[in-house]
């Protein structure tokens, strides 16, 4: 069972690399796949290059366990960095396993924005982490009605079948955000501890989110 964590990671910090690691040990997944977006269509466009937020990955998936794989598709597609196209090629690529798009709650809640959104439930498993201080499951109708007859407290029905099914899982709540980060680095404040030390001396080296948030 592969899961899928895609996200701008701009910068990737602790809360992306904890709660993705729980849900791979909660699910038993094979593989957690970070891909990297390189063109958000559905929200603002990230502060660093799509070089940097790699690069930075890259060194925060350093010495990680077995199971995380930086999966560099949508780095080199051209044009938006649509999640259905990133499904449909790992589709292809595995016709028959279980995939799942782990989503944090808030990505959930907002799915109706993205690209052909209702496709996703037919090409893999929708997997969401509960986040602090995001609004309930329900608390979007159009999402709800979607995906409440695919609501499955059971995670082990995930790995019987290759898509289709949404389930939630609790993780450990770290309140850490991208936003926060870069904020408190155009402050010019320290950000360390919330992100890996790597990354934040390649951001120091760079000198990245000296200004913009
Ligand atoms: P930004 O603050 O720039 O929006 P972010 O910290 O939310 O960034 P993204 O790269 O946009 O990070 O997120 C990728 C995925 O990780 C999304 O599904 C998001 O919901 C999830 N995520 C981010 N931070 C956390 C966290 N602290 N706990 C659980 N999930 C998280």
């Amino acid at each position: 069972m592969i899961g899928i964590f895609g996200g701008t990671f701009d910068p990737v910090h602790f809360g992306h690399l904890r709660t993705a690691l729980e849900v791979c040990e909660a699910l038993e997944l094979d593989e957690m796949r970070w891909v990297p977006c390189r063109q958000p269509p559905h929200r603002r466009q990230p502060v660093a290059s799509p070089d940097d937020r790699l690069q930075m990955l890259e060194l925060a998936l350093q010495g990680a366990p077995d199971c995380f794989v930086l999966d560099r598709r949508e780095m080199e597609r051209e044009g938006p960095s649509y999640m259905v196209d990133t499904l449909a090629s790992m589709r292809e690529q595995w016709p028959k396993a279980s995939l799942c798009l782990v989503l944090g709650q808030d990505a959930f809640l907002g799915l109706d924005l993205w690209h052909r959104w209702r496709e996703l439930l037919d090409l893999s498993h929708i997997v969401v982490m509960r986040r602090p201080g995001a609004f309930p499951l329900d608390s979007n109708p159009a999402v709800a009605e979607w995906a409440g007859l695919r609501m499955t407290a059971q995670g082990a029905r995930l790995r019987g079948e290759p898509f289709g099914l949404v389930h939630a899982v609790e993780v450990t709540q770290l309140p850490i955000s991208a936003t926060a980060i870069r904020a408190i680095l155009a402050g010019r404040r320290r950000a360390d501890y919330l992100l890996p030390s790597q990354v934040m001396a390649y951001i120091r080296a760079k000198g990245l989110y000296s200004t913009a948030v």
